[in-house]
């Protein structure tokens, strides 16, 4: 078998183009136009490539987009006083704080002082309840994303099997929830499980969010299963020449697409949805809190 590669570059632009259409509705029958506050804290290098793309695909979309950048050792109360801004500012509707934080800040103090209407990543605790509790909340993105391409290519999960290796709390668990409240049977797995290749086999559906280059080999994977590789790790790549890199997934994509029924390609699959999927939350939170009706489709 060849697996069906899912496109997740394709889908993610499909996505943003119904965010922007709903956008123009937006302000051309409500005068509302949504807005995203991108929050980072330091000079990471990746971070600031992340907050730079998010700002420009929330521009594309015809948001507003606004970034803070604060310095590596800004005070904690100082952070929390601009998050406590945002959270009053009625033309902000979602908040993101850049993950990592520097080492003097505290991540759960931090997050859970975001309005949790305006938290586009679902990280604060209330909407990790309810998540849990299956009601309303805002999702985490790269999740969402999965999700998204999970039923666009199966309609229905009711029913499959599902293993989910990794536990963390931005991806593993959510997705975890998310893949329970559409009737999965779900096994979350991590680096404590016994026999991970068996767990594996069992599943359907395998969500590999680990951040270990190419862990998931073909014969791990039950023939026709569906395979969403969230992993992004950068390797050395010598056959493009010296010093050079590239990015692979935590499965080995070309043994698992012999055996899988349908696969996410890292490049080009889960990542460019996590950036569609923040800006559907952006448009949920500032739908929501306006009290008009919520886009379909663009959340859990
Ligand atoms: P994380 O917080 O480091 O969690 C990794 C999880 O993998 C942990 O639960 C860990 O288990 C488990 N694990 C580690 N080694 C294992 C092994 N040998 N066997 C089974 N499980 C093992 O990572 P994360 O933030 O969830 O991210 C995971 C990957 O997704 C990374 O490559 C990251 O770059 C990528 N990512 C991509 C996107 C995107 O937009 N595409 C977004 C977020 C993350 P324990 O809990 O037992 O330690």
């Amino acid at each position: 078998m060849t697996a069906t590669i899912i496109d997740g570059k394709a889908f993610a632009a499909t996505v943003r183009g119904q965010v922007a259409e709903h956008v123009a509705r937006l302000k051309q029958e409500h005068d509302i136009t949504p807005g995203l506050a991108v929050v980072l804290v330091g000079e990471d290098p990746a971070s600031r490539v992340y907050v730079r793309s998010k700002g420009k695909m929330t521009v594309e979309v015809g948001m507003n987009s606004w970034e803070h950048k604060l310095d590596a050792d800004t005070p904690e109360a100082d952070l929390l006083a601009l998050i406590d801004r945002l959270n009053n500012d009625p033309a902000v509707h979602g908040i993101l704080v850049q993950l990592p934080l520097p080492k003097h800040l505290d991540e759960d103090l931090v997050i859970n002082a975001i309005d949790p209407a305006k938290d586009v990543d679902g990280f604060h605790i209330s909407n990790v309840g309810l998540l849990g509790t299956g009601q309303k909340s805002m999702v985490p993105c790269t999740p969402l994303g999965c999700l998204m391409m999970l039923r666009d290519h199966h309609g229905s999960l009711s029913g499959m099997d599902a293993v989910v290796i990794g536990r963390s709390n931005i991806v593993g668990k959510p997705m975890a929830q998310l893949l329970l409240g559409d009737s999965c049977t779900v096994t979350i797995a991590h680096s404590r499980t016994k026999a991970l290749a068996d767990v594996v086999r069992r599943a359907d559906i395998v969500v590999a969010a680990v951040g270990r280059p190419e862990m998931v080999p073909g014969d791990w994977i039950k023939p026709g299963a569906t395979v969403i590789d969230v992993g992004i790790n950068r390797i050395d790549a010598p056959e493009k020449g010296e010093g050079k890199t590239r990015l692979v997934g935590d499965v080995a994509y070309d043994s698992c697409a012999a055996v899988a029924g349908a696969i996410t390609p890292v490049p080009g699959g889960v990542g460019p949805m996590t950036i569609a999927c923040l800006l559907a939350n952006t448009l949920t939170a500032c739908c929501r809190a306006n009290g008009l009706a919520e886009p379909e489709g663009l959340t859990a």
